[in-house]
Parts: structure tokens; sequence; C-alpha cells
């Protein structure tokens, strides 16, 4: 049997460039996305073979939709050697939270706490697979990190002390640290959650499980469908700034081979890593383990979203 990879929101952009290079790879590709119909199109549309890919539905936006993807999963009998956290939604415009049917705030619920819960409960998965090199890879950004140039435009992630998630993380309260909401604050700060997870992962299990635990920045795909809720002349200027001016712009094609390689590629399984390329693509660029934020890098603070995080997705 081939390798299986679980990839989130393979329907599009990085994702649907990831599960393209992993199925050349000879990997077993299983899509984790909310629209069936639009990821078989998008899995055809990049000449992914029928018989290395399946879609198993789940939205991301509701927990409950989680525990029933373990279960459709767990039903295909397929053994799992890898995840690959992908799926995100960024909706910079918003005025008003919106939730999820736990009563969450969307963006946090989408691409964190899913995320925390999915990987939590795939693990006892992952432990049964007898394959060599078991991983799972989280999808970083540069904005997460305000020490990077391409994370200092404001407003800036803040975490606090986590006194939104210890307070329920229910209405009033849609931030992490309970101050007002802030939509493209709540989209980095998702992304430090889902380092700080990466990091935890590593911390808790990469020892008794032997699975490489990884994040990565793959460059700035300043064309994918994730600028959609952005204004149109934004969506029109950004990949041209990021292409001309930052030359931090690389092809969807290009990110999907960088989640590849670390998901499969030996010099890859460094657990606890985090990929980058750097903010300015050269030419044959190599690859580098990047420092992660403050906040990102902080022990206690990792601990502390963990436990909290645990007690909001019902794990404990
Ligand atoms: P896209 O918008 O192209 O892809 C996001 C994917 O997530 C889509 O497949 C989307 O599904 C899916 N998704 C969103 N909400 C849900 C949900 N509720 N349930 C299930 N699936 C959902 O974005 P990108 O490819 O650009 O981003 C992918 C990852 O890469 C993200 O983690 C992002 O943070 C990261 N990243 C992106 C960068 C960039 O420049 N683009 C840079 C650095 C990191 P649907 O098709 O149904 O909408």
């Amino acid at each position: 049997q081939l390798p299986t990879v679980i990839i989130t929101g393979a329907s599009s952009g990085v994702g649907l460039w990831s599960a393209k290079a992993l199925a050349n790879r000879g990997w077993f590709i299983v899509m984790a996305c909310r629209n069936v119909d639009k990821t078989h199109k998008a899995a055809e549309s990049v000449g992914i073979a029928k018989d290395r890919y399946e879609v198993i539905q789940v939205d991301l936006g509701s927990l409950v939709s989680v525990r029933e993807f373990v279960a459709k999963f767990r039903a295909t009998g397929r053994s799992l050697e890898a995840i690959v956290v992908n799926a995100a939604i960024y909706t910079p415009l918003l005025k008003e939270p919106q939730r999820s049917p736990e009563g969450f705030e969307l963006t946090m619920t989408t691409n964190h706490l899913s995320h925390f819960l999915l990987v939590n409960l795939l693990l006892e998965d992952m432990k049964k697979s007898t394959y060599g090199d078991r991983r799972v890879v989280i999808l970083g950004t540069v904005t997460h990190n305000p020490d990077e140039l391409g994370g200092k435009i404001p407003p800036q992630p803040d975490l606090g002390n986590l006194e939104g998630f210890e307070k329920g993380f229910k209405p009033p309260i849609s931030m992490a640290n309970g101050k007002k909401f802030e939509p493209v604050r709540a989209y980095k700060e998702s992304k430090v959650c889902n380092i700080l997870t990466m990091r935890e992962l590593h911390r808790r299990f990469h020892e008794s499980t032997g699975i490489t635990f990884t994040s990565l920045y793959p460059g700035c795909v300043a064309d994918t469908p994730l600028f959609r809720n952005h204004y149109p002349l934004f969506q029109k200027l950004f990949p041209l700034f990021q292409k001309n001016i930052t030359k931090g712009y690389v092809t969807q094609e290009l990110s999907g081979e960088r989640v590849a390689a670390v998901v499969a590629d030996p010099e890859y399984r460094q657990s606890g890593a985090y990929w980058s390329w750097g903010n300015r693509q050269k030419k044959d660029g190599k690859s580098f383990v990047q420092t992660v934020s403050p906040q990102a890098r902080d022990d206690a603070r990792a601990e502390k979203m963990w436990d909290l995080s645990a007690k909001l997705v019902r794990l404990v």
C-alpha cells in the first residue's frame, strides 16, 4: 500500500499543489475539504490520477465535523503516515466576528482549534502505522513574526496570557487574549498557535512516537484564493508588489513542492524545525531552519495554549 497523507484544504492553492507534488512522489492523498465537487474538479485540473486520491468532507469551521471526519477516515481502513495542516481562512475586512456552531470565533476555529483537535485524534492512527518515517507538517507564515520584514506590518499578533481562551472563548469574547476583535490579528494569532502546536507536539510526542513534527513558511504565494476576501485592488497589486518589490513571490506549484519536500524528503526529517527559504527568493535558494517569533518560541505559552485548547475542543 502507498503511504497515505491527509491534507486539509487541498481544494486550492498551497494544499492542492502539495497534493499534486506528493502524488508525484508516490503518496496516496486524502483531501480533507469542505466542498467535495470543487475538490474533485481541482484534483483533475492539476492532473492527480483518480486512483491516487480520495476526498473526505470536513468543515473545519465546526468541531463536530472534525470528529465526523476522523470517523469517516477510520472507516476507510487506511493506515496514516502523514498529515499536512494547511487549510486556513483570512477575512481582513470583517467588522464583526463570525462564529463556529460551538460559538468560537471562526478564524481561530478553522485555522487552529479544528486542526489541534484533528491532529490529536489522528495521532492514535499515526502511532499504529509501521511506516518508518511519519510526519506532521503545519503551515506557518512570515506574518506571524514581527522580527521578520514580512511580519512588521501592523497589527501584530498578541496572544497575551490567553485570557480569552481561559474565559471559554465564547461571546462576547472573540480574541485569544480577550481584547477587541481584529480580523487580521485573529489570522496572525491563529498562525502563532499553529507553530506553538507544532513545537508542543514535538516536545510531547516526538521521542515516544518517532513522528517528526515540523512547520514551514513556503514563501509568499500571493495569488492564491487566500486573499479573496480582501479589496479587489489589493488582490491585483499584492502579487505585483511581491514579485517586483519584495521578491518574496513564489508560484503555487513551487509552494506545493516545498510542502511535499518537508513531508517526504530525508533532509527535512528534523522534528521541531521551522523551515524557510527566506523572504527574498533567490535563484536555487536553499532552505534553512529559521527561528520563530518570540511568542511562538515561548515554552510556557505553548504549554498553556495546549492545555486551554484541549479544554475548548473537549479533549479533556
Ligand atoms: P487558499 O485560500 O488557496 O486555500 C485554503 C484552503 O482552506 C482551501 O482549500 C479552502 O477550501 C480551505 N478551507 C477554508 N475554510 C475551510 C473550512 N471551514 N473547512 C475546510 N476547508 C476550509 O489559501 P493558501 O493556499 O494561500 O493557504 C494555505 C496555507 O498556506 C494557509 O495555512 C496559509 O496560512 C499558508 N500560507 C499561505 C501563504 C500565501 O502567501 N498564500 C504564505 C504563507 C503561508 P475552499 O476551497 O472550500 O474555500
